[in-house]
């Protein structure tokens, strides 16, 4: 298959022959299936990943676990035989759990970048489909367009100004434009004049083309240079940084209190082996090393939470940030409606007709007051309908055609769909209706150039060559754009000057359309006698004749309205961005309650270009709707919100709507309508390109902040108990409250499996119910610093005193009295686990509504009382089994610092109280 010469070499003729494909319909399903068993995945190799044992060793890699274990392995020298192998067994079982998880966390993390996988148009057995890129073949013909990552090397067979950025490969950042024709060249060429091939991981820059896969996965340039894809590095989010300092710190504050203990045991008599291992146990202990791994696993749980949702996150970082957007700018089409079009008006020579017919059905009829008429009586409205259908690139498919298909991405069930842009697919379907008749006679055209649309021009055209030889571009877009550039209407059977008259006219009729939320598209034509291949649009696009518009309607989705509800309950704003017109913009703004109390201000783009970046920063916390917008508005739109010092969230899915994107803190790109480079540049992918997938995002982003806040507070409020527990003991000269194994058990049952189970916990019900938090708001805002301290300080002082008590009451009985402030302390963190739970109090929720909660929660407890009673462990973890009585003074105890702190949360929550704000 591989030809004798370079692939640039070989003429268009004789690829088919080469590639054992058809460059029309392009290889069968059975065929692409064979050659996937021969040729293998297109994909590039990943680097090795990290061994898991390496990932388990890691767990023990911590300073004070070594000198944990070194202190161990010295006891046992000394005789503590079974201390020294149950702590080591300890250390083993805190390693197994911090190992799971990590794993879980980062097989979640991978299962994302599988998801974020890009797709490819490709021809199969003549039908269009999407599949994952990585099912590609050597043979495949497959099609481009601006904002498409291309997914293989490919000999181009058709070059429509395609223009493809080769940055990645030859370093130059200025795009190649391509051609089809053949390279005859007998030296060789290298590979950025290479213009009639197009390579892997490189990126479309404008135009369309279409080619046959000539290289897939290592094959391709970049497989040959890349070798293996580097895996990413980890990226850490400014939260968990911060973690991590603060980690730091507490390790010397930790490490201060333990020298302190032991000091202070060592000079009221305790031996100083056991002071000592009993001081590194409790730094071992206390020292929250593993704070920033469990942020890790709430995060990828929440990130697992968000794909269910249909929100796919593809930087780390980002789910803080939504938690802190107080703007969500939205793009119309497709996210706040449907994006399932169907054309109902149609206006033409002065007259206005009504369409009929459901969705992209074919079927239905153009009226006229009324009564039924046959577009091909019109000359002008045959023309209508035939640029509706040359000018077009989309496909219509009827359900079966798509069951068939399983790889297109769309689950929509309706008899017809469509392949395509949704406007386009609305123009196929009335073509369809009004020229089935027209379509028999027949007027077969040749495309023979095609000026694709792109939202700056809100134009597209395409020239056609007709039967008898005439040429003549044809083409649709924005009403304004069009009459802009005519200078002839067809009115009434001729072709006359375009005069102000009636360019007032078909303003009005466009503005009616509109507002009755009609999407609304022009449509013009030019003879072009004399048409020379590759003149730009600025030349081809004058002097047309306009021939009328159509309106379609795009209803808004069902449930946007109760999530902009939402969004301006949690103080988030809601804007719509489109480049649809002004009229057609404020009238869904106005369906879906875009603008609070009615009141709209819209701002259009063409004012925008009259504002100075002053005068914008004053006009946007006023603006509700952006119409007519293209994407260089929509950067300067997120400067301005931001330079307001608003956390701006924005959609977008062009190739030019990656820099807004970019430089927005949220940037967001629509999983089926959005190019690859607007979904590279996101930092979240919507699967199903919805508006309510933000804002489930944005609430799952503030949900998976405030767990995280949960289990921090869980964990410190916890550490500071433990210290202080046997920090105070030795300020007294008492004896050890606890021993070194007791200590590591505690952290063991305590640490591991509540606290994961408060990073799944369900909100609290009211987090879309507070305005967003500042970004720079400190973890420990909002009273969590106060909370930490103050509830470690009663769980630290409860333990020491039931201590006490036991101690006092049997002073002879050490074991005994240190059984008690082990269960007291485990007894008093489990209870404080569900006063996590709630920002308010812990009288403020259910505490059992978390299940996995109530599981771990039991289960720890089980693991204590194991230890207290089974006879085998007694020796092990020096208890003994307690009495009734003794379990009345555990609970009291244990149950103080939660009951205390519960009632000071339900004083301070009857008071009436400020509206939530954030720091
Ligand atoms: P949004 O940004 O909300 O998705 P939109 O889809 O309406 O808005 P664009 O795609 O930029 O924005 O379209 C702007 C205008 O360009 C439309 O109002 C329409 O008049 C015109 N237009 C849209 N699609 C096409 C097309 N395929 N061919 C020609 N003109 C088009």
């Amino acid at each position: 298959m591989k030809p004798n010469k370079p692939w640039y070499q070989v003429p268009l003729a004789e690829i088919p022959r080469m590639i054992g494909s058809d460059v029309q319909n392009g290889l069968t399903q059975e065929e692409a299936a064979t050659r996937r068993q021969k040729y293998g995945k297109n994909q590039l190799a990943e680097a090795e990943k990290i061994p898991l044992y390496v990932v388990f060793m890691n767990q023990f890699k911590d300073f004070m676990v070594g000198v944990l274990v070194v202190a161990t392995i010295l006891s046992f020298f000394l005789g503590e035989y079974l201390d020294a192998i149950a702590i080591i067994a300890i250390i083993f079982l805190n390693g197994v759990l911090g190992f799971i998880q990590e794993a879980k966390a980062e097989r979640s993390l991978n299962a994302l970048k599988d998801m974020a996988a890009p797709m490819a148009r490709v021809i199969r057995n003549g039908n269009l489909d999407m599949i994952p890129a990585t099912l590609l073949v050597p043979g495949d013909l497959i099609l481009l367009e601006a904002g498409d990552r291309v997914p293989a090397d490919m000999r181009l067979i058709n070059a429509n100004r395609l223009e493809i950025e080769e940055s990645t490969l030859t370093g130059e950042s200025i795009a190649v434009m391509k051609t089809a024709n053949v390279i005859e060249s007998t030296g060789a060429v290298p590979l950025g004049d290479q213009k009639n091939l197009a390579f892997m991981g490189t990126m479309v820059a404008g135009g369309t083309g279409r080619g046959i896969a000539i290289e897939i996965g290592m094959s391709t340039e970049i497989g040959k240079i890349a070798h293996l894809i580097n895996q990413a590095d980890k990226i850490e989010t400014p939260l968990q940084i911060k973690l991590e300092q603060l980690g730091k710190t507490l390790v010397w504050i930790a490490l201060l209190l333990t020298i302190f203990v032991i000091v202070a045991g060592v000079w009221h008599g305790q031996e100083l082996m056991t002071m000592f291992l009993s001081g590194v146990s409790l730094a071992v202990a206390a020292i929250p090393e593993g704070l920033p791994a469990i942020v890790t696993v709430a995060l990828a749980l929440g990130v697992q939470r968000m794909i269910k949702r249909n929100a796919i996150v593809r930087k780390l970082p980002s789910v803080e940030t939504l938690g802190c957007a107080s703007v969500i700018c939205s793009d119309k089409t497709g996210t706040l409606t449907e994006n399932k079009m169907t054309v109902t008006h149609l206006w033409h020579s002065g007259k206005s007709f009504d369409v009929t017919g459901n969705g992209y059905e074919p079927n239905g009829e153009i009226t006229w007051q009324g009564k039924s008429i046959k577009a091909t009586i019109d000359q002008g409205l045959t023309q209508i309908c035939q640029i509706a259908e040359k000018c077009n690139n989309a496909k219509l498919v009827n359900a079966q055609q798509k069951e068939r298909s399983k790889l297109i991405l769309s689950k929509n069930i309706s008899t017809w769909n469509v392949i395509g842009d949704p406007t386009e697919g609305a123009l196929l379907s009335l073509a369809y209706k009004a020229l089935k008749e027209g379509k028999k006679q027949g007027d077969p055209t040749i495309r023979i150039d095609e000026l694709p649309f792109d939202s700056e021009r809100k134009m597209m055209s395409v020239v056609e060559q007709f039967p008898d030889g005439k040429t003549e571009l044809l083409t649709k877009g924005a009403v304004e754009a069009l009459l802009m550039n005519s200078s002839h209407i067809y009115w009434q059977g001729e072709i006359i000057p375009l005069t102000n008259e009636h360019r007032i006219e078909v303003a009005k009729q466009t503005e009616e359309m509109a507002g009755r939320a009609l999407r609304v598209l022009g449509f013009a034509y030019r003879s072009l006698p004399n048409y020379k291949s590759g003149e730009n649009s600025s030349i081809l696009e004058t002097n047309l004749t306009f021939l009328g518009m159509v309106g379609m309607i795009d209803p808004p989705r069902q449930e946007v309205k109760s999530a902009i509800q939402l969004c301006r309950q949690a103080g988030i704003k809601t804007v719509m961005i489109t480049g649809d017109h002004k009229i057609t913009a404020e009238a869904i703004g106005r369906q879906i309650g875009l603008m609070p109390g009615g009141n709209s201000h819209v701002l259009e783009g063409a004012t925008i270009d009259e504002m100075t970046e002053e005068e914008l920063m004053q006009t946007v916390e006023k603006v509700y709707v952006y119409a007519r917008v293209s994407p260089e508005h929509k950067l300067r739109i997120v400067k301005a919100l931001q330079n307001c010092g608003h956390i701006v969230a924005m959609t977008g899915d062009g190739v030019n709507d990656a820099p807004a994107i970019k430089a927005s803190d949220i940037g967001i790109a629509m999983g089926i309508t959005g190019t690859d480079v607007t979904k590279e540049a996101a930092s979240l992918v919507l699967r199903d390109d919805n508006f309510t997938t933000i804002v489930s995002a944005v609430e799952e982003g503030r949900n998976i902040y405030d767990n995280i806040r949960k289990f921090i507070r869980y964990l410190l409020a916890s550490n500071v108990g433990e210290i202080l527990v046997m920090f105070f003991a030795m300020l007294m000269g008492l004896p050890l409250p606890l021993l070194p194994i007791q200590i590591l058990w505690v952290n063991l049952v305590t640490d591991g499996l509540p606290a994961m189970a408060l990073g799944i916990d369900p909100s609290e019900g009211d987090t879309m119910r507070h305005k967003p938090r500042k970004k720079h708001e400190n973890i420990f805002a909002r009273g969590l610093g106060w909370k930490i301290i103050s509830r470690g300080f009663l769980i630290g002082t409860m333990t020491l005193g039931a201590f006490i008590v036991a101690y006092y009451e049997n002073p002879n009985d050490l074991t005994h009295a240190q059984t008690v402030a082990f269960a007291t302390l485990v007894l008093a963190q489990l209870i404080h686990v569900f006063d996590c739970r709630s920002e308010h109090s812990v009288f403020h929720r259910n505490p059992f509504s978390n299940k996995f909660l109530v599981w771990a929660v039991l289960s720890s407890m089980a693991l204590v009382l194991v230890v207290i009673y089974w006879d085998v462990m007694q020796p092990i973890f020096k208890t003994t089994s307690l009495s009734l009585r003794d379990w009345a003074l555990i609970f009291v105890a244990a149950g103080i610092p939660t009951f205390v702190a519960g009632m000071g949360g339900v004083l301070r929550s009857s008071q009436p109280k400020e509206a939530y704000k954030a720091n």
